[in-house]
């Protein structure tokens, strides 16, 4: 038996996962903020999974863990992971005093697209795009991660797309993530809706001009990042998922259109066929938790 556990800005999202790769129980709890609470927040995921099995002690073989920072390899060393409070913790290693068992720590992206790899049934190569507060993609090659040279693989929110576009957090302009993410949307459609890209969908669908607009540079964004990794690696398929997927078949239908009309004076995108290869993550899978799970079979990639 595996546990994943999926430490977010928020929620704590933990799974247990048989010998198969199937999810057998599912716990979630809000996370704590600060490197104890982080820990101890784990822990209580990991007892209560226990428990919901039936087991007085932990019935599990190997541990991963997803976390929102940048993940020494080879250490689990968390750092920069400033949602949840944390500016340097040896996670795997406390961790695993205190679970007595080998754990493995992965960035919530590279775990969320191996669980996507999984989830999906994707059986050659993925791209996984996580449309979050920011922008960020995975690789999945074979069910390995491709983290690349520097681990820099996958960083396209930070890929400038337009030289006449919006300042980004990261001191470019025109970043796709200053188009295509959470943050986007919230500077490009500013609302007092609770759910800002909810509200931008029903507008656009509605016919009001401005929503229209917005929606469209929001798809040409995603569809951007889909063609950086269509002609960087030539996946097989690109998987979307993150807070802007919930938005479900809706986004999907426009990020396809966009893709469509990119290819409309090129016979060679046209070709290439991305808006079939293009696939939505279901709306509350667990994917993060899933590929944390899993992470602990691919531990020697991170070297
Ligand atoms: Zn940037």
């Amino acid at each position: 038996m595996r546990l994943g556990i999926d430490i977010g800005g928020t929620k704590t999202d933990a799974v247990a996962l048989d010998a198969t790769g199937r999810v057998v129980e599912r716990v979630r709890m809000a996370t704590g903020f600060g490197p104890d609470a982080v820990v101890e927040v784990a822990c209580a995921v990991a007892d209560r999974l226990a428990a919901a099995l039936g087991d007085a002690v932990h019935p599990f073989d190997a541990v991963g863990v997803g976390v929102p920072g940048l993940v020494e390899p080879g250490t689990g060393r968390v750092q920069h992971a400033v949602n949840l409070g944390v500016s340097d913790l040896p996670l795997a290693d406390l961790l695993s005093v205190r679970l007595g068992v080998a754990v493995t720590v992965e960035n919530d992206v590279n775990a969320a697209a191996l669980g996507a790899y999984h989830l999906l049934g994707e059986e050659r190569s993925m791209g996984f795009l996580n449309l979050g507060t920011g922008l960020a993609a995975g690789i999945v090659v074979g069910g390995r991660l491709w983290r690349g040279a520097r681990g820099a693989a996958g960083e396209l929110g930070h890929l400038p797309v337009d030289p006449r576009g919006a300042r980004c957090a990261c001191g470019q302009v025109g970043c796709i993530e200053t188009l295509a993410s959470g943050s986007a949307v919230a500077r490009m459609w500013p609302t007092s809706a609770e759910l800002p890209a909810v509200d931008l969908f029903d507008r656009a669908e509605r016919g009001e001009r401005e929503a229209v607009e917005v929606r469209d540079r929001l798809a040409d964004g995603v569809a951007a990042a889909v063609r950086a990794l269509m002609l960087t690696a030539d996946v097989d398929t690109v998987a979307i998922g993150g807070g802007l997927s919930n938005l479900g078949e809706r986004l999907h239908r426009e990020v396809a259109a966009a893709l469509q009309r990119s290819a409309a004076h090129s016979a060679f995108l046209a070709s290439l066929e991305l808006p079939t290869r293009v696939r939505l993550v279901p709306p509350g899978t667990a994917i993060a938790a899933v590929g944390a799970a899993l992470a602990t079979d691919t531990e020697e990639t991170v070297h």
